[in-house]
């Protein structure tokens, strides 16, 4: 009996033991929870994590396998091992490059202009439609709008567009209207034009001329003369090529340094001598600092320019679309199309990547842009190289054949996921249940429209 009693009294004991040890630890646990709360979230630091990547930065030099790290729209770190627990959304890049959003420095997207019948209303587009799927966050419109119609459409397009719109403004101050207003010198003042530019600095990053017939250099004279007012590069389009005013003339006197001849590839440019060897005055106008820029566009690409001048050492500064109704659906497709070709020709990647990202924003003085340095607004592309058989097709409808595409499989602009084209931030369906509509503001924007963080 008492060996009974003394039992049943150590296991009493033993249990109200039990009980205070479960309510320390209850209370250890409590503490510990609000103790290490701040650390444990401090740990969770990046909305948006890319581990294992190869990332090409043209501005610092990397080319290798890094993580990148994007938070509250800025690239935050970049290392070889960033832990996957610090970061709301991990996401695995492997065997993708990573690359600085691309910058597209001639496109033509300022629609719905009002002005019927004018080139600008027949062939802009709207960028949202073409920019993301190849990997391109900033284009720049070249010259739809002059000094005249470019707040208006800065109202209508630029304000509305959640791809990044800067503008090269038409020397012509009613913009780019297509035939006779083009070859109105009467409304070509750089005054004017350089005033509009100074009023938008970082928007509005340069002047263009284009498709001029005259045979005097009118057009040429007066972009210039705003672009040295507002200290901004011109871009030109050489229109007609008149033996009035030659073609080596305007690249190897009549530009700047950093001024840029667009449409380098074009059939009328006089690029070789008849043993098809590579005129000298082009490497002269090179040494002088004159840009010289893709424009793919409708008509001013072909491979019997463009393939013996990169083979000879003539590759472009930069890499452009030329983007409007007549050419998306032709020989240019899009940006990462035309990268494409350059890489089949023979340039290596890096270099590829570097002329549709750094040099195009050292172009336009937006050396905010197109490159991944930390702090730099997070502007991404991850990119596949596909391998296998590609044709691709000129201006003139020319084919060459290819092994490698570049094709965009996620685009991250201002830290957002904004393009995905097979998933790979999403998880399977199957394992959610009754799922709803999912999406994390802070690192997806892929179905939502512009949130004030964006703006
Ligand atoms: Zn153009």
């Amino acid at each position: 009996m008492l060996i009974l009693y003394w039992t049943i009294l150590r296991l009493k004991r033993w249990r109200r033991c039990c009980h205070n040890i479960r309510i320390m630890a209850c209370h250890i646990h409590h503490w510990a929870a609000i103790l290490l709360a701040p650390l444990l979230s401090a740990q969770v630091r990046y909305d948006l994590l890319l581990k294992h990547g190869h990332v090409i930065d043209a501005k610092s030099g990397l080319s290798a396998v890094r993580d990148i790290a994007i938070a509250n729209g800025r690239i935050a770190a970049i290392a070889e091992d960033i832990p996957a627990e610090s970061a709301v959304k991990v996401v695995d890049v492997r065997s993708l490059y990573v690359t600085p959003g691309l910058v597209d420095i001639h496109t033509h997207v300022m629609t719905m202009s009002g002005l019927r019948g004018s080139l600008v209303e027949d062939q802009n587009v709207w960028a949202d439609s073409h920019t993301f799927r190849a990997g391109v966050t900033t284009v720049v419109d070249a010259g739809s709008s002059g000094w005249r119609t470019f707040e208006e459409q800065k109202r209508r397009i630029i304000d509305h567009s959640r791809t990044r719109i800067l503008a090269m403004l038409n020397i012509v101050g009613a913009g780019q209207g297509g035939g006779a207003s083009e070859q109105d010198t009467g409304d070509m003042d750089p005054k004017a034009t350089a005033a509009m530019a100074k009023r938008y600095p970082g928007l509005v990053v340069g002047i263009k001329t284009a498709h001029y017939r005259g045979p005097e250099w009118t057009a040429v004279e007066r972009a210039v003369e705003a672009g040295r007012l507002a200290d901004v590069p011109v871009m030109v389009d050489f229109g007609d090529f008149r033996p009035e005013r030659p073609y080596e003339e305007l690249v190897t006197k009549k530009l700047r340094p950093g001024d840029i001849s667009t449409h380098m590839y074009l059939g009328r440019v006089p690029m070789l001598d008849e043993n098809g060897k590579l005129r000298a005055y082009l490497r002269e106008a090179r040494r002088r600092g004159v840009i010289f820029d893709v424009g793919h566009g409708g008509g001013s690409f072909l491979f019997r320019q463009a393939v013996p001048a990169i083979e000879q050492g003539f590759p472009p500064d930069s890499i452009s679309t030329d983007l409007h109704t007549e050419s998306m659906n032709a020989g240019m497709k899009d940006m990462l199309n035309v990268a494409s070709k350059i890489l089949n020709i023979g340039m290596p990647l890096d270099d590829v990547i570097a002329r549709v990202t750094w040099n195009p924003a050292r172009e336009i003085k937006r050396t905010d842009l197109g490159h991944l340095e930390v702090g730099a607004v997070a502007d991404v592309a991850v990119l596949r190289v596909e391998q296998g058989n590609f044709g691709f097709v000129d201006s003139y409808g020319a084919r060459m054949n290819g092994n490698k595409l570049l094709v965009c499989e996620l685009t991250i602009h201002d830290g957002l996921v904004v393009w995905d084209l097979n998933g790979l931030t999403r998880e399977d369906w199957r394992g959610l249940g009754k799922y709803d509509k999912m999406q994390d503001r802070r690192w997806d924007s892929t179905y939502g429209p512009l949130s004030k963080k964006q703006k």
